[in-house]
């Protein structure tokens, strides 16, 4: 199980800093979490993972069941001793994909955060709505792999069960991940769902790894205040929370200040899959104890570096007869070593060293910046 201690709060926002205890050691909280989805870090090894700084990872049991299968890295005595992964590990109930393979591949959002349709666009997922991937019904889903098509039932039971065998510290509830085109009398049903999993969840759950429930709601105050009461009363050891945050960024700082305050103090609260470097500050402000993101890893697999001067854009032909390293105030292995004349010459080339370089210094740069988020925090200035 894990445990959860605030150490400091800050008296101008909701931040707090904490330290997260689980079998696989303390996590300083506010934390950076990168994703993992199939058990690896892309581009990188996990040392290089550990080296730039990574507390947790977060892998996803939907992809993980389809490659290798649960049972397989069972028999390698769980994810911890599969991956030779010694620190904190979360897996994602596989409720992301409910979204990501159904309305949100039919109306292509959901590949990354931040692509939202248009305000004038008219909410069309209405009660009786399904994905034409993936079925929905008040049992569980059923999904067909984007690998092969064949098919896969998730509900509360199946999910929980199989991330009991991948073994991580930290296992989210089952839950409906609804998309941004939702009306609030889908999101009703949809809720009513997501809720009825929890309980079950709860049921199901045999204590060993810690549970967290997650507050879904979409966009709409009334409903994601709805969520958070309900879950938030449940006796999870966390809450995650998920699902559609608005258009943008304002209104995802809405959702997280309708949220926030109505789950319990005590227990550790997790954002799923948001965290732009330039959002961290705004999320900690809000009282998110950790956050996971896709963007740091994704971005540098494109040639993109975050910096201390904002993002860089390799491609840039202007960085091919920059002699500078690629962040002047960053001592990761990339800025030591490699200029951003040789980076950008490597990412025209589309090098697997490219990939890797960029992707140790942007998890080198966001765990540098939560650090910094939890000295400031200890200092009162957040
Ligand atoms: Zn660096």
């Amino acid at each position: 199980m894990i445990s959860f201690r605030v150490t400091a709060r800050s008296s101008r926002s909701a931040a707090r800093l904490g330290v997260l205890s689980t079998p696989h050691g303390d996590i300083e909280t506010p934390a950076f979490v990168p994703v993992a989805t199939r058990a690896a870090v892309k581009a990188i090894s996990l040392q290089q993972a550990a080296e730039a700084g990574c507390q947790l990872l977060i892998c996803n049991t939907f992809h993980l069941h389809l490659t290798p299968g649960e049972d397989l890295v069972a028999a390698a005595g769980g994810l911890h001793s599969f991956m030779g992964w010694q620190r904190p590990l979360m897996t994602d109930s596989g409720g992301y994909q409910v979204f990501s393979l159904g309305f949100g591949r039919d109306h292509d959002v959901g590949k990354l955060r931040g692509v939202f349709p248009g305000k004038e666009q008219q909410a069309t997922i209405k009660p009786g709505s399904q994905p034409n991937h993936v079925k929905i019904t008040d049992d569980g889903v059923w999904f067909r792999s984007p690998r092969d098509g064949s098919k896969h039932f998730l509900g509360p039971a199946e999910s929980l069960a199989m991330q009991r065998k991948l073994g991580a510290d930290i296992v989210f509830a089952f839950d409906e991940c609804t998309a941004p085109l939702t009306t609030p009398a889908y999101l009703e049903l949809s809720l009513r769902r997501t809720h009825a999993w929890a309980e079950r969840c709860l049921e199901l759950h045999d204590g060993e790894q810690a549970l967290y429930g997650i507050v879904q709601g979409s966009h709409y105050r009334e409903l994601r205040q709805h969520s958070a009461r309900f879950i938030g009363g449940l006796p999870f050891a966390g809450f995650g929370i998920g699902g559609d945050l608005g258009q943008d960024k304002q209104d995802m700082h809405q959702v997280l200040e309708w949220t926030v305050p109505l789950l319990p103090e005590e227990r550790p609260r997790h954002l799923l899959g948001i965290g732009h470097p330039e959002d961290f500050d705004e999320i900690v402000r809000r009282g998110v104890d950790t956050f996971d993101c896709i963007v740091p890893t994704l971005h540098a697999r494109h040639g993109i570096a975050f910096t201390a001067e904002g993002r860089l854009n390799l491609r840039n032909r202007r960085f091919l007869t920059d002699p500078a390293p690629l962040d002047p105030a960053c001592s990761c292995p990339t800025c030591r070593y490699a200029s951003r004349r040789y980076l950008a010459h490597l990412v025209r080339l589309e090098e697997i060293g490219a990939m890797a370089a960029l992707t140790v210094h942007n998890l080198h740069y966001c765990n540098r910046l939560a650090a910094s988020l939890r000295e400031a925090i200890a200092k009162g200035s957040l």
